[in-house]
């Protein structure tokens, strides 16, 4: 799915967040939604993304929006997620826009469009943020996001590998799903060097597939369990609470 932005002044913008302490490491940044994903993840969140929001807000309101921020609540960076920013052929133009007011950028992706994780990475810098799921092990994609395109995610972390642009990998741990078998396969594709990060699955939302609702959350143990094995071979891995 790619979204062809047919009207120059729409946005590929659904909705204007809250700013936030906590989604860009080292920023205080306003969050921006894009409201379609090109995946179907049965634990996603947001389960009316994978439909596509109608709804998408002009570049001026969007920067607008930006520029009281920066004067009202000290933000230094914007955050633009969803869904998948990586669909809208309008994303370099709003990365563009929001740069030349001297914010940082950081882009939440699922990875699986690389040449265009290769195109942005000569619009951002090392101000700049890329935080891409890396859900499981590439040949089981299709379970938990129901296409097969561990291949295309397995290509944009290497072109992450190959910038200066600060990235983050990330993973929900559902732990019947993610058993220590498939986590040690994921060592296997993830390199030392790259920051890494686990999450719990939760069920307290509404989600996109009733399979998943009635898995029960990950426990903390269970997290720490799969971040002892791989720090204790040296990866570069944390857990986010
Ligand atoms: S979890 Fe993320 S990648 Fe998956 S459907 Fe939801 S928004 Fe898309």
């Amino acid at each position: 799915m790619i979204k062809i932005d047919d009207n120059a002044n729409i946005s590929p913008i659904c909705s204007i967040g809250q700013v936030s302490l906590m989604d860009f490491p080292g920023k205080i940044s306003l969050m921006l939604w894009v409201g379609s994903c090109n995946l179907k993840c049965g634990f996603c969140h947001n389960p009316t993304l994978t439909e596509g929001s109608t709804q998408r807000l002009t570049y001026e309101t969007v920067l607008e929006a930006v520029e009281k921020a920066t004067g009202r609540d000290w933000v230094n960076g914007v955050v633009i997620s969803g869904g998948e920013p990586t669909i809208f052929t309008g994303l370099y133009r709003l990365i563009t826009e929001i740069k030349k007011l001297k914010l940082a950028v950081k882009i939440d992706s699922n990875g699986t469009r690389p040449t265009v994780i290769k195109d942005i990475k000569n619009i951002l810098d090392v101000k700049d943020y890329i935080a891409l799921d890396y859900k499981i092990v590439s040949s089981e994609y299709n379970k938990l996001t129901g296409d097969i395109v561990g291949d295309r995610v397995l290509l944009s972390i290497d072109e992450l590998r190959q910038s200066t642009i600060p990235y983050e990998l990330r993973t929900t741990i559902i732990e019947s799903i993610h058993t220590p078998e498939i986590f040690r396969q994921m060592m296997g594709e993830i390199k030392k060097q790259d920051k890494w990060v686990l999450q719990s699955f939760s069920n307290k939302h509404p989600l996109l597939k009733k399979e998943f609702q009635i898995i029960p959350p990950t426990s903390k143990e269970y997290l720490e369990e799969l971040h002892k094995i791989a720090k204790n071979k040296g990866y570069n891995i944390g857990i986010r609470e």
